[in-house]
């Protein structure tokens, strides 16, 4: 039978997750703590982990990273805020899929049951296809009409960044926290110069389209 990890504080949204995925023949283990869920996984026979993102110790986004340094393990976010939303699909978390409270525990556990299907080892291949793109965040790769696009670091994180919500303009100053997370030194510019090399890289693909849009005054959005 397959195990689930589920660490929540809310007993009532546990206890809820739990009884669906239980009706599903799905072995469930539940801890309050962020800190309960490593040991828990390095003790081994963890299928998947559901992952609050706010939990009273450490945060779900901590704990999915240091899950990381050992285990690929496949990890749901359960997350209350769009900006957690964000940053789960954002960048370099691992994350392999979330669900926005409120949401409904027959759903959730139909999302673990397609996982638990899929052939284990492939589950960090995760190609979600956004138009003419296809991301995959885990593996940091981005493909753009079928082509696999080299891509920098950064130039991957300010295409996942657009990606995430195709039409919508982010400015700068938030594609540089998406991009630059702990490095302080670059402006504005920096931005401008990886977007122009991403353009390049894409132009490369197809000459005759700009997937990327430029807002001026206030920033890229891309068009899919
Ligand atoms: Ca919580």
């Amino acid at each position: 039978m397959p195990k689930v990890l589920i660490a929540e504080d809310e007993v009532a949204i546990a206890d809820a997750v739990m009884y669906a995925l239980r009706s599903e023949g799905i072995d469930v283990e539940h801890c309050l703590l962020g800190g309960d869920v490593l040991p828990k996984v390095r003790n081994g026979g963890v299928d998947i982990v559901i992952l609050d993102v706010g939990l009273p110790d450490i945060s779900g986004f901590d704990v999915c990273r240091e899950l990381r340094r050992f285990s690929d393990v496949p990890v749901l976010f359960l997350t209350a805020r769009a900006d957690e939303v964000d940053r789960v699909l954002g960048l370099e978390l691992g994350a392999d899929d979330y669900v926005a409270k409120p949401f409904s525990p027959r759903e959730l556990a139909a999302r673990v049951r397609a996982r638990l299907r899929r052939p284990h080892g492939i589950a960090h291949q995760h190609w979600r296809q956004v138009g003419t793109f296809e991301v995959d965040i885990d593996g940091h790769r981005i493909q753009y009409r079928g082509q696999l696009l080299d891509l920098t670091r950064y130039e991957f994180a300010l295409l996942a960044a657009l990606l995430h919500r195709p039409g919508a303009i982010m400015s700068r100053a938030q594609l540089m926290d998406r991009a630059w997370q702990d490095n302080g030194d670059s402006g504005d510019r920096t931005v401008d110069t990886h977007i122009k090399t991403l353009r390049a890289k894409l132009r490369h693909i197809a000459s005759d389209v700009d997937p990327i849009q430029t807002h001026r005054g206030l920033g890229y959005s891309v068009v899919v």
